[in-house]
């Protein structure tokens, strides 16, 4: 693309650091500038319309045109257009957005604190652990165990639990309390004539093994995302998670269920803790929390968890922690009127209905011959190229990628992986618009490389 001179995209380039590109690519290429979203759909400068796949980034459940979900913000903006929640101060929109958590909770929970983005709760979250770990007297039990490919955030602490190269290379990252255990995608580390079954047997003898080598009273808490969703939708093999608690229980480590993707029906259950049976001692939720119509994020710890901190705060004095913005009142608002809706139509349910539709679509792409595979949950998915010989890793993926663009598809692609996680309300006719732009791309690529 080449950039018109004082056009919006050399005004981008001229004024934005851009997270998560090549700066100096993107200094002489520019970015896709979008204007407007309705529904499942995005516009562009030029007026192109484009599916957006990802749901943004795997956030707008609700799509780009949720009228209900801008007037709750307005009314709340004339109403209290901020308040806090430090000290002893509170507001009715953080505790109702609160209760209304604690409800629909997979397992039973005690309390919510509010953040802003994914990152910063799972930073909270590492940093509770500690505090929990100095409460009990356990001052040596603070190591926390992330996994190869899994994704946190990208602060200090939430990017040292990811377990992605390109989160810590050259950023002295991750800190030597965070290590990591083996991933449990079986089409990336299964071993040649490795069945599913022996291949989870592997992993978790990794985790167990891990432990054992620090020293399991130096380990105090396993993060992971149900469903690893930046490092490719990786779904775990059967037997896994069950494992993972079997082996946390025997060593006294929490378990930190990471659903900032997963949350809020993504895998066709309200959470993903529910379709793979995790019972976690802190729960991470964000996006779809408000569609990302406003920045929100939240951790919820459960009664084990919390008790020990509120008696750390009442030795200290205080709970030495909290954020300008934790609990803000048009984010809370927006976030609570987001669930109602995703309640109200039954989103949750149509994640589930539509999960058969929309994991045969990928399994029909898979038949292409530039396909490897498919795999998914729910409305979250990934479409695993083959790699091309003699080009570098992910090219394939990259190509696609632009390709479904041309052809007005927003996807992304993560390695040799096309992902795919399109809003919630999104229907059978649109999922075959979706893949029908997929197919469109598979062939024309597959034309250039004939
Ligand atoms: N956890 C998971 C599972 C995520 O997918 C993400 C973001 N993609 C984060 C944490 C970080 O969230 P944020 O970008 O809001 O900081």
């Amino acid at each position: 693309m080449t950039v018109v001179p004082n056009s919006i995209e050399a005004r981008d380039i001229a004024y934005q650091l851009h997270p998560n590109v090549n700066l100096r690519k993107y200094e002489k290429e520019g970015g896709l500038v979008i204007e407007s979203g309705d529904g499942i759909y995005v516009t562009d400068t030029s007026g192109k319309r484009y599916i957006e796949g990802m749901a943004g980034l795997w956030s707008v459940a609700l799509g780009f045109g949720e009228k209900r979900l801008a007037e709750v913000a307005k009314a709340q903006m004339e109403k209290l257009p901020y308040y806090h929640t430090f000290s002893y101060k509170t507001h009715g929109p953080s505790i109702d957005l609160a209760e209304l958590l604690i409800k629909i909770a997979p397992v039973p929970m005690s309390k919510v604190h509010f953040t802003s983005s994914g990152s910063e709760a799972n930073d909270l979250a590492a940093k509770m652990v500690w505090y929990r770990s100095n409460a009990l007297g356990n001052k040596d039990k603070k190591k926390i165990i992330g996994r190869i490919k899994g994704y946190h955030g990208v602060t200090i602490a939430s990017a040292s639990i990811t377990g992605l190269p390109r989160n810590h290379e050259s950023f002295d990252l991750p800190l030597d309390r965070m290590i990591h255990t083996s991933c449990p995608s079986y089409v990336h580390f299964g071993l040649e004539g490795e069945s599913e079954a022996d291949f989870t047997a592997r992993i978790l003898k990794d985790l167990e093994d891990l432990i054992l080598k620090e020293g399991p009273e130096t380990i105090a808490a396993f993060w992971g995302e149900p469903v690893m969703g930046a490092g490719g939708v990786l779904v775990p093999p059967a037997g896994y998670w069950e494992g993972v608690q079997k082996i946390l229980k025997k060593y006294d480590i929490l378990l930190v269920a990471d659903e900032v993707i997963c949350g809020f029906g993504r895998t066709g259950k309200m959470f993903a803790c529910e379709t793979f049976g995790i019972e976690p001692d802190v729960l991470v939720v964000s996006k779809q929390i408000s569609s990302s119509y406003m920045p929100l994020s939240a951790i919820i710890v459960n009664d084990n968890f919390y008790q020990p901190i509120a008696d750390e705060s009442n030795r200290i004095g205080v709970f030495g922690h909290g954020f300008t913005a934790s609990g803000h009142p048009v984010a809370t608002a927006v976030g609570l009127e987001n669930l109602k809706i995703i309640q109200e139509r039954d989103l949750v349910g149509n994640a589930a209905r539509l999960e058969e539709k929309f994991l045969g679509g990928l399994a029909k792409l898979a038949e292409h011959p530039l396909a490897h595979s498919s795999r998914g949950v729910g409305l979250l998915g990934a479409l695993e190229l083959k790699p091309w010989e003699g080009a570098a890793a992910g090219d394939a993926a990259a190509a696609l990628s632009a390709a479904c663009e041309q052809e007005g598809l927003i996807v992304r692609n993560v390695a040799e992986a096309l992902c795919f996680c399109p809003p919630l309300i999104i229907t059978a006719e649109q999922i075959d618009e979706m893949f029908a732009a997929v197919a469109r791309a598979l062939d024309k690529v597959a034309a250039t490389r004939a």
